[in-house]
């Protein structure tokens, strides 16, 4: 390999301008680059920390186009982009990571495809295109199941989850009458994740895998490291560089995993930083969006060694109450804890405006900061203390 680093001073285009390419930007900043943002939304969560902000549909080629022109890398924040679109900067830029990876990973059914032929773990699913094949998958799986639309799916949006056979007819319906993987509703006994970063050199970091909890399938808060026997670390550590091999990833990847029976299946995985691994900015040598400019610069990709023992919590827009902030002055009272805001107009209930972080001697310790601070923020805790 004769991949020539990308050195600061260079400039990033990052197609999505959300909470993680915000991150990202503020990452690559500090590092002296240069950060130009592509996303729909003219107040995304990026709008102030970039050079230049193109306001555009992840589906228009020509400013993707235009986004490449002005820059050394291209990557992603966001899965939703269009293919055509990746293809069309990958003729002005190196695109990190490259369209043929993310038309695997964007789509669901896809992805699983991919992963169980490569013989990853992962739990009983059928893929549906129309009704009669979701009611006789949701027959051949049996009991309770998570349907999920194979596109444009996230935090818990785009699935439904069904108790019988019966709720064929309301689950695809429900979802649009698009094309679903359907899983069987699994026992978990935690879910984990695991980051790793690859570089176009083939340098491959994976971080110690990550415990999180989800409240009506979204992350409500994540722990950095999962409190796990070492053998099921190694196997999440040894899954994800397998992984980020088969798919040959350039920038990071992020495994969900879920601990079934004290085995590992693989749920999804996503090209990207991950709500999964904020607490690397508090906790780790290297937070999660450093290692991502690294990776896609193909700098020498930085420890992943966890310092401190950390955790986050999600604020979502709920918190807002009537559009009113939320009392930070109390969370922020509890010494090792801090505030990441996006910078996000419009509080909306389910949207992610920000989190929590919290440092302790471990994990448990961390997390039980974490949830303490957050707890202070909750709509009827607002009396004084
Ligand atoms: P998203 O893309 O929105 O993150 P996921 O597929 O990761 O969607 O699902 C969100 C959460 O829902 C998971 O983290 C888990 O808590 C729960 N969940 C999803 N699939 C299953 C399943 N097959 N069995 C049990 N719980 C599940
Ligand atoms: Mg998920």
């Amino acid at each position: 390999m004769n991949s020539v680093p990308i050195l600061p001073g260079s400039t990033i285009g990052i197609l999505g301008g959300g909470q993680l390419g915000r991150m990202t930007a503020m990452a690559a900043r500090e590092m002296g680059y240069r950060v130009r943002a592509l996303d729909p939304d003219a107040n995304s969560a990026s709008r102030y920390l970039v050079e230049e902000h193109l306001q555009a549909s992840f589906e228009d080629a020509d400013a993707a186009e235009r986004l490449a022109r002005e820059s050394d890398v291209v990557t992603i924040e966001i899965e939703k982009v269009g293919i055509h679109c990746l293809e069309r900067a990958a003729a002005f830029a190196p695109t990190r990571p490259g369209a043929k990876l993310l038309h695997i990973v964007q789509d669901r059914a896809l992805q699983k495809a991919f992963l169980s032929g490569k013989g990853f773990p992962l739990g009983d699913y059928r893929t549906i295109a129309t009704q009669a094949e979701l009611g006789a998958a949701l027959s051949e799986l049996g009991g309770r199941t998570f349907v999920k639309v194979a596109r444009g799916g996230y935090d818990g949006r785009g699935q439904f989850e069904t108790e019988t056979a019966n709720d064929a007819a309301a689950a695809f319906a429900a979802l649009g009458g698009e094309r679903c993987v359907v899983e069987k509703a699994l026992p978990i006994e935690m879910e984990i994740s695991v980051m790793c970063a690859r570089s176009p050199s083939g340098e491959i970091a994976v971080y110690p895998p990550a415990q999180n909890h989800h409240v009506d399938r979204i992350l409500a808060w994540s722990a950095l490291p999962a409190a796990i026997p070492d053998a099921l670390r190694q196997q999440a550590e040894e899954i994800g560089r397998e992984v980020a091999l088969a798919l040959g990833v350039e920038g990071l990847l992020c495994l969900e995993l879920f601990v079934v029976a004290g085995a590992l299946l693989l749920n999804e995985v996503a090209p990207r930083p991950h709500n999964s691994y904020h607490a690397t900015v508090v906790g780790c040598g290297t937070s999660q969006f450093e290692q991502h400019v690294r990776a896609i610069c193909d700098l020498p990709l930085g420890s992943v060694e966890v310092v401190r023992p950390a955790a986050i919590a999600n604020l979502l827009g709920d918190l807002w109450v009537d559009g009113k902030t939320p009392a930070f002055d109390r969370a922020l009272a509890h010494p090792g804890v801090r505030l990441h805001l996006y910078g996000k107009t419009g509080a909306k209930p389910g949207r992610k405006m920000g989190h929590l972080s919290a440092t302790a001697a471990t994990t448990a310790e961390a997390t039980q900061l974490v949830q303490a601070a957050v707890a202070t923020l909750q709509p009827g805790s607002l009396q004084p203390t």
